[in-house]
């Protein structure tokens, strides 16, 4: 029980508690043989006891202060010290990704490089598809026929017969594209004028009928072997001994398979496109109206039928009705074979 605490305690209780507690002292030195009295009176320690009570109170207050002002400058610390860790994962979390933004700036520039290599490439190739789109533009023209007309009367014709591959052009929907597909969609083009025009050529009757031959009379005016008279001849006299195999020049369907008149035994093919090719003074005739034949096919032997001054075969290539000559056919055949 403390004096100041106790309300219960009167103050002269106080005070005669305090009496009982800090009595006057005596402290009696002795020191070389002589004695020394120190008074110690109540009031002195009172002092000094509340000196000691205040001293201990300050030094537990500071300790604790002490402690509580490290844990906080603890706490702080590893505030500090997660910051920074945060921080550097921040920082090194950048440097990777600078590493791959720059892996992937490499990866672009390697792309655009093998586009450029590529668009090289392709234009290369778009070139020689020119070029042969070209070569067989001039077949065609040798034969004195219009390239484009025939390419389209080609592709109007019977599809059963195989139509060329005609895909929407890339260049049509011409859209967002890199340059690298705007060439391949320049080439893809070129390839498809190929196509359409190697398809046209192969209805044209590029080769002679006879494997072994000899022409005996050209196509156009001559004077008639008959009657002697000029005479406007629409295909041309080819000689081989009697019974030769004769060749269908391109393929087709059989539209006239008989006698014809002053034609003797006569063979008429067409060819679609407006392209028809005739045979006559023919000995046997080996097919029938109707008959789908393909190149090269064995349509009937050589004769000497009709009005004939010996065994030959006549031979017409007619385009829409009208007789062309058939050895522009021929040689424009000549030129595609060398070329092959
Ligand atoms: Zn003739």
């Amino acid at each position: 029980m403390t004096c100041s605490g106790s309300v219960t305690v009167s103050r002269g209780g106080c005070r005669k508690w305090l009496g009982g507690v800090f009595r006057d002292r005596q402290i009696l030195v002795r020191t070389a043989g002589r004695i020394y009295a120190f008074r110690l009176g109540r009031k002195l320690q009172l002092a000094l006891c509340c000196s000691v009570v205040a001293a201990g109170a300050w030094t537990a207050f500071a300790s604790s202060e002490y402690f509580v002002q490290k844990r906080s400058l603890t706490a702080r610390d590893h505030q500090v010290s997660r910051a920074r860790a945060a921080y550097d994962d921040v920082l090194s979390d950048l440097a990777a990704r600078q590493r791959e933004v720059d892996a992937l700036a490499g990866d672009v520039a390697r792309l655009t490089e093998m586009q450029e290599t590529g668009r090289g490439a392709v234009r290369i190739l778009s070139e020689r598809a020119a070029r042969f789109v070209a070569d067989w533009e001039q077949v065609i023209a040798r034969t004195g026929l219009d390239a484009r007309e025939l390419v389209a009367a080609v592709a109007d014709g019977p599809k059963a017969s195989g139509g060329p591959f005609l895909p929407a052009r890339a260049s049509d929907d011409d859209g967002e594209r890199t340059p690298l597909e705007r060439d391949l969609a320049h080439f893809e083009d070129r390839l498809d004028e190929l196509a359409s025009l190697r398809h046209a050529i192969s209805r044209l009757p590029l080769t002679v009928p006879l494997d072994a031959y000899a022409v005996s009379s050209g196509f156009g005016r001559r004077r008639d072997p008959i009657n002697k008279k000029l005479a406007r001849h629409e295909g041309i006299d080819l000689i081989a001994p009697l019974k030769s195999p004769i060749h269908a020049t391109a393929p087709g369907v059989v539209t006239f398979a008989g006698k014809n008149g002053k034609y003797g035994n006569f063979v008429e093919i067409d060819h679609g496109a407006g392209l028809k090719t005739r045979f006559g003074h023919l000995g046997k005739v080996l097919v029938k109206k109707g008959q789908k034949v393909e190149f090269r096919h064995k349509i009937a032997l050589l004769g000497n039928t009709g009005r004939s001054t010996g065994a030959h075969l006549h031979y017409e290539v007619r385009v829409n009705g009208k007789p062309r000559n058939p050895m522009k056919f021929i040689e424009a055949g000549r030129y595609v074979f060398q070329k092959q």
